[in-house]
């Protein structure tokens, strides 16, 4: 894909950076700081090396035999990230900007956080290099993440209350902005998904990639040759955009799995592909859900890692242009899969991936033995266990 739609971080119609003038300086720096990182030996074989000994990477790529066989369609991989140190995918990416951090010399690390994975992620990131650590959490997201915050604060991090508009993501985003134009000099801001204003996007990608590249050598090496379709649940977007990146320029169909919530009739869901709209928010533009006065929208999901009104320049680009298709997965459909695999496999997805699992289980049962999907399972479920037990078996 590449062609000239995408150049300097403008994916056709969407990406760029919307931000006023006093984020310039500190972006172009990022920006200099990646194109001169990605060339340095010394930081590819740091991060390398973190991958092996912190991360646990390679991750596997794991056969579900049993799962396929119950469904009796299309052979169903599984790209194990639930099996990186915290349990997700989203080490890779704080690992990799924290990396940046070092690099440039900056001492205090400032990241936003929904659910709590990323800050978790991000106050480990700062616990191993000793760096100061600021995460901003909406008032709302505080009281239904207790043990997240407790995690964030066992690393050492300082976790800040944020307590305007709907004290959730949206506005933590804006608060740790806020706190960056203050902070310019010292400052580091890892943020967390494939999304905000270029090179953000980019940047997450690139160390988000390393799920592709491997998933597709494991591939070749057990089936031979591609996968038919590759599946990956969408928040942000950057465990899918890691992940597709390998796979954009062969013939493989991609599928990206939203977050239907309690269904697109109403409005309780994220489906961003599905539904949204070109707009802007957090400095990029992007398809982005918007209510009838074009207010970016209030979203919902069981999930928390996929509860956001945007989605990934790039995702939006690559789905206007037909190259991705997007399905929409419920709450229930994603409930579903969690049992399915945990039951089948002895593996129980983070929710998030159970959206996912779902789209792919679904697509199998329509295809032929002889195809081959692979899932990206984005995180593991530990985290979830409590709130499917108290939605579904507390009675049983
Ligand atoms: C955060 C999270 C996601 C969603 O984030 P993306 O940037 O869309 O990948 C998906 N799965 C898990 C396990 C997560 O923690």
């Amino acid at each position: 894909m590449n062609n000239k739609e995408i150049k300097d971080g403008v994916y056709g119609s969407f990406g760029g950076a919307f931000l006023d003038d006093r984020f310039t300086s500190y972006l172009n720096e990022i920006e200099q700081t990646f194109n001169r990182l990605k060339k340095d030996r010394k930081f590819i074989n740091e991060l390398k090396r973190y991958h092996k000994e912190y991360i646990g990477r390679q991750t596997p790529l794991y056969f579900a035999e049993r799962l396929t066989n119950k469904i009796g369609g299309a052979k169903i991989y599984l790209k194990r990230e639930d099996m990186c140190h915290t349990g997700a995918h989203k080490l890779n990416n704080a690992i990799g900007q924290i990396l940046f951090a070092k690099y440039m010399g900056k001492k205090r690390i400032i990241a936003e956080t929904g659910a709590g994975q990323h800050g978790v992620a991000t106050a480990t990131v700062c616990a191993l290099f000793g760096l100061s650590c600021v995460i901003y959490m909406g008032e709302e997201d505080i009281k239904r993440q207790e043990m997240n915050v407790f995690r964030m604060k066992l690393l050492g991090a300082e976790v800040v209350s944020v307590k305007s508009g709907s004290q959730t993501l949206s506005d933590a985003v804006d608060a740790a902005f806020e706190d960056l134009t203050n902070n310019l000099d010292d400052t580091f801001y890892l943020l967390g998904s494939a999304v905000g204003p270029h090179p953000y996007p980019e940047i997450v990608k690139y160390f988000q990639s390393v799920i592709g590249r491997e998933a597709k050598r494991q591939i070749l090496k057990k089936e031979g040759r591609l996968p038919d379709y590759v599946v990956a649940c969408v928040g942000g977007g950057s465990n899918a955009i890691g992940l597709f990146g390998a796979f954009l320029d062969e013939d493989v169909n991609i599928i990206a799995a939203e977050a239907g919530g309690k269904g697109l009739e109403t409005k309780e869901h994220c489906s961003t592909l599905e539904l949204g709209k070109e707009g802007i928010i957090h400095g990029f533009k992007c398809l982005l859900l918007k209510d009838e006065d074009g207010k970016v929208a209030k979203t919902y999901s069981i999930s928390p890692g996929l509860d956001y009104p945007g989605v990934s320049p790039e995702i939006s680009y690559l789905k206007e242009k037909g190259r991705i298709s997007s399905v929409s997965i419920t709450d229930e459909e994603a409930l579903k899969a969690f049992g399915m695999l945990s039951k089948y496999e002895g593996i129980i997805p983070a929710l998030e991936s159970s959206h996912a699992v779902f789209a792919a289980v679904n697509l199998a049962k329509r295809l032929d033995k002889a195809k081959v999907i692979l899932v990206n399972l984005s995180g593991r479920g530990d985290k979830d266990v409590e709130v499917v037990y108290k939605k579904h078996f507390a009675e049983v």
